[in-house]
């Protein structure tokens, strides 16, 4: 296995130069866009083993990969069917940052909660009387889910997030305006930011993916730290949008739910197979990893893990 990671990576690599890293987010233009790296937590054969290749251990931000993290508190903090109230479960068709998806039908409501939108909404439902109580949460899960205490938030990234996110920040107060964000928008803002700027590697995502995978039990631990029917959930919408608008695509081409992040993550979840973690900053046009996507897709047909077959 370490050998097919090995080399998954070195093929993969000439992907890089049709890619960009992220630009609209100052500090993650600077990332060294040559990265590419993967990590596996296999749960196979009730035997658990973790294999990892290239820039499996380098830190980044974990960017949109954090709104699984989000979705599943929100859920566990009030019900499934409280959080789908306020949000949709549909692809939008529209980037990531679009408004778009709010003016349908007239129903001001994000299609998912996966798009910007609709990741704010579920970031101020998670509980905590502020952006600070909200955060020390999201890491105490975080640290939980990848077995990592030195998770945290990386401190250049959430500024420059910050001081750059005119977008999400009419996204927050247009939702203000139409009733589905409650309390202060800046502080929502203020930790949905602090959220995307937590510090992960691709073993760390994959960690995650393989709670996901195994049902929400932790195989390092077997701690349950997410209900089953929430695992469940997570999943499926993962499947349906967890690339943006490439996910029909992904699921077609690679058949693993998957959700990733601007920062060049990608964490997949196989179900009762492994979890896994990609990083690979050059991004292609829809935001998602580019040669983290075609990694992807080459390990899916060599280890059998499309879930449709
Ligand atoms: N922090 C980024 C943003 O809000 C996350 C987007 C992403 O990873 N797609 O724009």
């Amino acid at each position: 296995m370490f050998d097919l990671l090995e080399t998954l990576v070195k093929e993969n690599k000439k992907y890089i130069k049709y890619g960009n890293v992220a630009t609209y987010i100052p500090a993650l233009a600077q990332v060294d866009e040559n990265q590419l790296g993967v990590a596996i937590v296999d749960l196979r054969n009730n035997n658990y083993k973790e294999y990892f290749a290239g820039d499996y251990n380098q830190v980044f931000a974990i960017e949109s990969t954090s709104k699984v993290i989000t979705l599943i508190m929100a859920m566990m903090d009030n019900s499934p069917e409280y959080v789908f109230k306020k949000i949709g479960m549909e692809p939008s068709g529209f980037a990531f940052n679009s408004i778009l998806n709010m003016e349908i039908n007239n129903k001001p409501v994000p299609s998912n909660p996966f798009i910007n939108a609709g990741a704010i909404v579920v970031n101020s439902l998670v509980k905590g009387k502020d952006s600070n109580e909200r955060t020390k949460r999201i890491l105490e899960f975080t640290k939980k889910l990848t077995n990592n205490p030195d998770i945290d938030v990386i401190e250049d990234i959430y500024l420059s997030e910050k001081r750059t996110g005119d977008i999400n920040r009419s996204l927050a107060y247009h939702m203000k305006g139409c009733n589905i964000v409650d309390g202060d928008v800046e502080d929502i803002l203020d930790s949905y930011f602090r959220q995307c700027s937590i510090s992960v590697t691709a073993m760390d995502l994959a960690k995650i993916g393989s709670v996901l995978a195994n049902k929400g039990i932790c195989p390092w631990s077997n701690e349950r730290l997410i209900p089953m029917d929430i695992c469940t959930i997570v999943k499926s919408i993962m499947v349906t949008c967890g690339l943006y608008d490439e996910s029909g695509d992904f699921a077609v081409h690679i058949g693993i739910p998957a959700k990733s992040g601007v920062g060049g993550g990608i964490l997949g979840a196989v179900p009762n197979k492994m979890g896994i973690g990609i990083f690979g900053p050059a991004l292609d046009s829809m935001g998602n990893s580019i040669a983290g996507v075609k990694m992807l897709q080459q390990l899916s047909k060599n280890l059998d893990l499309d879930i449709f077959e």
